[in-house]
């Protein structure tokens, strides 16, 4: 997706050789018609496949599932992050250890809001070594839903996490896929035959 690697290259700091900043258009402020035109491009991309619901974890997915859900028109649930849990009957509950925080959560959503017959488009904004993905999954199973696919913002292609996926059997969508973030470059993975870097700015 064009925009997506055009605001990567602008706006992204490239912090180390495993972790893209993008503070100023998803993780922290957020740009309103980038989210939209995510929105729009992760509809089309699963507009074929009866989407009923689409789950996200709290708090960056949040921003691109509610403009996925808009183009859908479909409910968003997020999960949410919890330290110690209570373990109670109407909860379906998975562990997931943060790649940026290095901790493992608890993450949880009500069952009443992802049943079976639900197909279900998990969004995330970036994949590392899929640890979220792979919880949020969990969770639709628990459910016995249907997994339509998981859209993920910014893949880091040279993580485990997408091979990870695929080789679940799961359809992935990433709109922007980074082939390596060495020498504080940005270095997009291979489309069209074309390779794209840039020098991380500030
Ligand atoms: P995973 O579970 O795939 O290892 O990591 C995914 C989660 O970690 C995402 O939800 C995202 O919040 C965070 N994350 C992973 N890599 C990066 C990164 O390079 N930059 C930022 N800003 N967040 C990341």
């Amino acid at each position: 997706m064009d925009l997506l690697k055009q605001k990567i290259e602008t706006e992204g700091i490239v912090l180390s050789e495993d972790v893209l900043k993008v503070d100023s258009f998803i993780n922290h402020q957020m740009d309103p018609n980038l989210m939209k035109a995510i929105g729009v491009e992760f509809a089309e991309r699963f507009k074929e496949d009866k989407i009923t619901k689409i789950l996200t974890i709290e708090s960056s997915g949040i921003a691109p599932a509610i403009m996925a859900g808009l183009e859908l028109n479909v409910p968003v649930i997020f999960a949410r992050k919890r330290k110690s849990l209570t373990l109670t009957d109407d909860l379906y509950t998975s562990t997931v250890y943060s790649f940026t925080k290095q901790e493992s959560n608890n993450i949880t959503i009500s069952k009443q809001f992802i049943t079976e017959g639900d197909n279900v488009l998990i969004i995330d904004d970036f994949l590392a070594n899929g640890q979220a993905a792979i919880g949020l999954a969990d969770l639709v199973e628990q459910a016995k839903a249907n997994i339509s696919g998981i859209g993920i913002l910014i893949e880091k292609s040279f993580q485990p996490g997408a091979e990870d996926i695929i080789s679940k059997g799961y359809r992935l969508e990433s709109l922007a896929r980074i082939a390596s973030l060495k020498h504080g470059k940005v270095q997009f993975a291979k489309e069209h035959h074309q390779e794209n870097s840039y020098s991380g700015g500030r």
